[in-house]
Parts: C-alpha cells; structure tokens; sequence
C-alpha cells in the first residue's frame, strides 16, 4: 500500500478515536459535575466572604464597646464631681451638663450603632446556614451523579483503549516524518489530508494554483494547500 494510502486509513481510525474522546467529553453526566463544582466553589467563596465580614463586624463591635465602656466612666466621674465639687456659678454648671450631654449623646449614638451590627451580623449568620444547606444538597448531587458517571468513565476507558491500539496499528508501516507532518497540521487544520475536489482543496474549499495542478498532471500523488497546510490526496 502506497504511503498516502495508508495515511487516508490511519486518519479515519485516528478521526473516530477524536469523536470518541468529543463524546466523552460531551457525557451529559460530566458536564453536570463540572456545573455542581463550579457551583459548590461559588458557595465556598460567599461562605468566605460573609465570614470576612462578620470578623470585621465582630471587630466593630469590640471596638465599640470598649469605647462606650469608656465613656460611661466619664460620665460617672462627671456625677462624682457634681456631688463632691459642686460648680461655683451657673456658668460652670453650664459646662459640666454640656460635656455630659455630649458624652451621653455620644454613647448612645454608639450603642445604636452596635444594635445595627448585631442584627446585621444575625443576617449574616442566617446568610451563611441557608448557603451551608443549599451546599449540602449539591455535594449530595455530585456524589450521586460522580457514582454514575465514575462507572460510565470506566467503560468508555476501555473502549477508548481499544480505539487508541487500532490508531496505533494503523500506524505501522507510515514514515515517520509523514506521520510528523500529520500531527503538525492536525494541531491547526483537521482533519489534516484531504482529497481533491473539482480542482480545489477539499479542506477548505480553496481552488488549487496553476503550479499545483501541473504537478497533478505529471502524476504527482499529493499537494499541500497553500491556504490550509492540508496535505490533499489527489486520487
Ligand atoms: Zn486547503
């Protein structure tokens, strides 16, 4: 058998071993795990993020606290000093009602402040359990469809074995270098050897140069396109 010959027949295994490794690529089954991953991720990051902002709620908090903590002690000393050292005139008595005051408005500026926080931060927390559950579920869909889809992968393994041994057998006997060629041109044109047809390329449907159809004229087995790098059969 000529060389270009039994390039045409490895070519047709090789084209149903790619169809094959497409269809499995294709499995419904797969493409639902992948769907369920990609989903599962999404909810690992919206768990991440809520818990982020519930740090930084809870740090909010502390730091609240701890201020009107503070403050609430200088409102004791304030009354302290109003019953041990009372001011001497009105204007005096003015002030210390006026920083009171101040202080007064602004712990419970504060305080309404981390009431907000800690509701806020049970949203997140309601946030975060509907997020765990709406996980479970799909964790609990991935293992069921991975339990089948696991078996379906076993079985088509070993059928994609079998198309790989014939690629490999079909390959006995081709010259290297042409079976080289056929890899290269497969990475940009497949399937990569074509035939003639009506003078053109049978690839990509480009009319063959003048030059070309002279070499088929003086009995030339192939050309390459010029347009398409196919190697094109000319019987
Ligand atoms: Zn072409």
């Amino acid at each position: 058998m000529e060389q270009y010959e039994m390039i045409w027949e490895y070519q047709q295994t090789d084209m149903e071993l790619e169809q094959y490794e497409r269809e499995m690529r294709n499995n419904s089954n797969r493409k639902e795990l992948i769907k369920y991953r990609d989903f599962l991720l999404e909810q690992q990051a919206a768990l991440k993020k809520i818990e982020g902002e519930v740090d930084v709620m809870s740090d909010r908090v502390e730091a609240l606290v701890d201020e009107v903590s503070r403050l609430n002690k200088s409102v004791e000393e304030y009354k302290k000093q109003l019953t041990e050292n009372p001011p001497e005139d009105q204007s005096k008595a003015h002030e210390l009602v006026t920083a009171v005051e101040k202080l007064v408005s602004r712990i419970s500026h504060y305080e309404a402040e981390i009431a907000k926080l800690r509701k806020d931060s049970e949203g997140r927390d309601r946030q975060q359990r509907e997020v765990r559950v709406r996980a479970a579920k799909a964790r609990a869909e991935f293992d069921r469809i991975k339990a089948i889809y696991d078996e379906e992968y076993k079985e088509a393994s070993k059928q994609l074995e079998v198309l790989r041994g014939k690629v490999a057998e079909k390959a006995v006997g081709i010259d290297k270098q042409l079976l080289e060629k056929y890899q290269i041109i497969k990475r940009h044109s497949t399937p990569p050897i074509t035939r003639i047809r009506d003078g053109r390329c049978g690839g990509c449907n480009m009319q063959l140069p003048a030059a070309d159809m002279n070499k088929i004229r003086t009995g030339e087995p192939f050309v390459e396109c010029e347009n398409c790098g196919r190697i094109i059969l000319v019987r």
